[in-house]
């Protein structure tokens, strides 16, 4: 399970405010302080949890608990609702196109799960949304990339366009965009190149993409086990891009929580999905509620 370390920690620490039927100022000073150091061990950004802490503190001590019949079970409920906020509040809906095919760029550094997760894009707009995708391969400079994503479509029975490594990304996004309207196909889902490190030369690559095809969502895919340097990936990208969406990987091997409980916060973009392991299935719609639920136990 995702965020055991941090689900550990901040459920102890909540639990001792069950059953209170008075809240102390005290009381609370104590909650957030722990609460503050399980988050700030859980790698979340300084300020994001700076902000957050403060938020339940004036909440906590406020007359909703105060006036409440089961202020314990208030002040647990008010943890649950700041930390279902802080990651996007709402769950966040995939664009649909008036005009089909509906573009989603997928773009993020080498080895965040790119192109593992676009085939896992591609198989849950199928299964969940009755939808026909095509898989997209954008990266021209690693002809491992358009293997790997070719090997993906043959998993799983969805078609891939590829012009090799000799054409330009942009005149490939664009054949595949009229071979998608033609085979009426409604979802183009384009795997960009990735980098070992955030470059001018791959951002002006994207951009140019990004301008000439005006896709109708932009996620950025990253690894959530790298926690605060996901954070500083996330807002490159969004900077450079003006990014729709994040998808979060590796979800499944994070106990820490730090990128999922920072990103929103700091880039003001949702995460729309979770990768929750290597296997194409496992990719889930990102409720912000339910992680709040899963970490509060
Ligand atoms: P790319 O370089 O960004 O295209 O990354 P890949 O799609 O090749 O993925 C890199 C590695 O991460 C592969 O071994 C994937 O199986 C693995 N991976 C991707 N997503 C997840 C995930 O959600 N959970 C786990 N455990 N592994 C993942």
């Amino acid at each position: 399970m995702a965020f055991e370390g941090l689900a550990d920690r901040l459920q102890s620490t909540v639990k001792k405010m069950t059953g209170k039927g008075k809240v102390s100022e005290q009381d609370v000073k104590e909650m957030t302080r722990e609460v503050r150091l399980a988050l700030l061990e859980a790698d979340v950004n300084f300020k994001v949890v700076k902000d957050f802490v403060k938020r339940i503190k004036e909440r906590a001590v406020g007359a909703e608990v105060m006036d409440s019949l089961t202020p314990g079970q208030q002040v647990i409920k008010i943890v649950k609702e700041e930390l279902t906020d802080l990651m996007g509040g709402e769950q966040s809906k995939i664009a649909v196109s008036e005009r089909p095919p509906t573009v989603i760029m997928m773009v993020g550094l080498q080895g965040a799960g790119k192109t593992t997760t676009s085939g896992k894009l591609a198989n849950h707009l199928r299964k969940k949304h009755n939808r026909k995708p095509l898989l997209v391969a954008a990266d021209v400079y690693r002809p491992a990339a358009i293997d790997q994503l070719q090997t993906v479509g043959k998993q799983l029975d969805i078609p891939v366009f590829s012009k090799g490594t000799e054409a330009n990304p942009v005149d490939i996004a664009n054949e595949a965009i009229l071979h998608a309207k033609e085979e009426h196909l409604d979802y183009v889902i384009i795997d960009t190149a990735g980098r070992l490190h955030v470059d001018e030369h791959l951002m002006d690559e994207l951009g140019q993409i990004k301008n000439n095809l005006t896709p109708d969502e932009i996620f950025l895919v990253v690894d959530a086990m790298t926690g605060q340097d996901a954070v500083n990936v996330a807002e490159s990208f969004d900077d450079q891009l003006d990014l729709s969406g994040v998808v979060l990987t590796k979800l499944d091997g994070d106990t820490r929580g730090g990128a999922a409980l920072s990103i929103k916060a700091v880039t003001q973009k949702p995460i729309k999905f979770a990768g929750m392991g290597e296997k194409l299935d496992e990719l889930e719609a990102f409720h912000p509620e339910r992680m709040a639920s899963r970490i509060l136990g």
